[in-house]
Parts: C-alpha cells; sequence; structure tokens
C-alpha cells in the first residue's frame, strides 16, 4: 500500500500559490483570523494557518475576543472586521460560545471573504455546482489530495463516512462534481463495513479514532483519512487503522494527511480573493 503524504501536497500548491502572489504587483493579501476565548485546538489551528500564510506571503491580523464577550459585543466586532476593505478573507474560529449566535455571523459573512465556506450561499454555490464560490477547506483538501495523485475520479463509487456540514457533506457534492458515485454513510447506516467495502474511494470523516479496519475495505481500495482523535494512549490517529489495511491501494497518514493540506487550501482561497476583490493590483 502507497502512502499519500500531505507535505508533498503542500509542497507542490504552496510553489503555485507563491507564482500567483508574484502577479501581484504592490498588494499582499490579508487574512482575518477571528478567534473567541482560548480553546488549545483554536490556538493550535490558529498558530499553524499563521504559519502556513506566512510562507506563502500572506499577512494575517488576529482577532482575539474573551470567551464572555455578549453577543452584541461581538456581532458588532464582527460587522467592522466584515466591511473592512483592507480584508480579503475571514476565518471564523469555531464553534463559538453558547451564547453566540452563530447562524447570524454564517448569514452576515461576506460571501466573497468567506474563505472557509461558512456562508449559506457558499453552500448554495456548491449544491448547484457553480465553481465561484468558497467551500470549506477540508472538503476542498480532500479534492486537491486525489488531484495531486492524479486519481481518476469520473464513475468511482466513492463512500464517505460523515455527514458533517464542514466535512461530508460539501465533500459529497465536490467529489459528485467530478462524476464520481457518492453514497454518504451517518450512524444510521445499516451494515456500514459492507457499504464500506464496496467502496472504490473511501472517505473518513466521523470523527472516531480507528473505526475503520480491514473489514471496511475492498481490494485496491484508495482511503482518505479525515479524522483527527487521539487514541487510548492520548496518541493523534485518524479515522482509519491504518495498520490493517494492507487491501488498499493507497491511503493517507494522520497526522500529515488531510489536516496539513487545510491551510494551504485556506490560503489558495485569501489569494483568489484578494485576485477578484482587487483587479487593479492582479497582472495576468
Ligand atoms: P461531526 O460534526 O461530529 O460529524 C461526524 C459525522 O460522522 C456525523 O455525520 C456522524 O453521523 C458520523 N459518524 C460518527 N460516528 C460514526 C459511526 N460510528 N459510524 C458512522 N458514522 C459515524 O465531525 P466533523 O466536524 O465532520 O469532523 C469529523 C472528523 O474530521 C473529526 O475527527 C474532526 O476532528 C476531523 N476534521 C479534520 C479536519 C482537517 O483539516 N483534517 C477539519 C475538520 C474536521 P450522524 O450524522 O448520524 O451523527
Amino acid at each position: 500500500m502507497e502512502l499519500l503524504k500531505g507535505a508533498d501536497v503542500v509542497a507542490d500548491l504552496n510553489k503555485r500559490l507563491k507564482e500567483e502572489l508574484k502577479l501581484f504587483s504592490n498588494y499582499t493579501p490579508h487574512l482575518a483570523i477571528i478567534r473567541v476565548g482560548e480553546k488549545p485546538d483554536d490556538c493550535s489551528y490558529e498558530r499553524n494557518a499563521q504559519k502556513r500564510m506566512e510562507t506563502i506571503g500572506i499577512s494575517c491580523i488576529k482577532y482575539h475576543f474573551p470567551e464572555t464577550i455578549t453577543d452584541a459585543a461581538f456581532q458588532k466586532e464582527f460587522f467592522a472586521i466584515n466591511s473592512n476593505d483592507a480584508i480579503d478573507g475571514i476565518l471564523l474560529l469555531r464553534p463559538l460560545p453558547k451564547q453566540l449566535n452563530e447562524k447570524a455571523i454564517e448569514a452576515a459573512i461576506d460571501p466573497n471573504k468567506d474563505v472557509d465556506g461558512i456562508s449559506p450561499i457558499n453552500m448554495a454555490k456548491i449544491v448547484s455546482g457553480e465553481e465561484s464560490g468558497f467551500a470549506p477547506c477540508t472538503a476542498e483538501a480532500v479534492i486537491e489530495l486525489l488531484e495531486y495523485a492524479q486519481i481518476p475520479l469520473a464513475g468511482k463509487r466513492a463512500v464517505i463516512v460523515g455527514r458533517s456540514l464542514v466535512v461530508g457533506k460539501p465533500l459529497a457534492l465536490l467529489l459528485l462534481k467530478k462524476d464520481c458515485t457518492v453514497t454518504i454513510c451517518h450512524t444510521k447506516t445499516v451494515n456500514l463495513p459492507n457499504v464500506c467495502k464496496n467502496a472504490e474511494l473511501l472517505i473518513a470523516c466521523a470523527g472516531r479514532a480507528k473505526m475503520i479496519d480491514s473489514s471496511y475495505i475492498g481490494a485496491n481500495a484508495i482511503v482518505i483519512d479525515v479524522g483527527i482523535n487521539l487514541d487510548d494512549n492520548g496518541k493523534l490517529c485518524g479515522d482509519v487503522d491504518l495498520e490493517t489495511i494492507s487491501s488498499a491501494s493507497l491511503a493517507t497518514p494522520v497526522p500529515n494527511g488531510v489536516g496539513t493540506v487545510t491551510t494551504s487550501i485556506l490560503a489558495k482561497h485569501v489569494i483568489r480573493s484578494a485576485k477578484k476583490r482587487h483587479k487593479e493590483f492582479f497582472n495576468m
């Protein structure tokens, strides 16, 4: 079984993004990262995103608010960031604390700055197969990995384990757009191992440590692991038990798989937004 590592995909994508940035004259795209509270996962994602943006040549403006901020105060701050012309993309670290109305923020975010695809307008574009919007970065990272590996997608039987709005559902639509025949599974799916075994392309995004073992894998399957979990020893692991799936032809590891690619997709989206918003600085 071959391993498809995120680092290889990132190196290739970052090179292309840096070339694209050279086409801007006297303009640096800006990403706003909004964090409420001090959750370790949010802080870690923020650090990684900032590092990746700086490597590529995008500037980050960080906005930090206390965990206890009121809904009215947060909405006011968010609207100021949303309408700030200097900002090309907004990454809002979620979920937000319970007192904040996340749906209102999703509805209000400028779809042209919504680089992580949380706006219902961008979701509607994915549903209609229109490519001018932004898909959630993780879902698009899976497509980037498959394209890097030159996997022909048209006609492939793809099975996705997970139906969340951030990963499973948008990914199903992106794969459908690539002419895959898509099955979406969830906790009520009957005989999940058998459904998965029929997949030529299996994508695990259930958030269950190592739940996918050899009994879920058909011969020569391509297995993409989106899960980020901790195993019984507190070690980072995916949804797939990589040691057991020797019948697969290709698989992504965790760590150094999909997660690594996600932040470069974020950078790709910020550049696309800046290109659209500031045509005057972009030399084609
Ligand atoms: P989520 O909102 O909890 O959704 C999980 C989905 O998996 C649900 O649809 C759930 O089904 C399904 N599921 C859970 N257990 C299952 C089981 N035993 N059998 C079948 N289906 C099952 O999680 P998420 O936000 O989509 O994230 C999924 C995983 O991806 C997590 O590990 C998360 O950390 C990771 N993630 C990674 C990245 C990255 O950049 N690599 C980004 C985002 C998330 P129901 O709908 O029936 O409950």
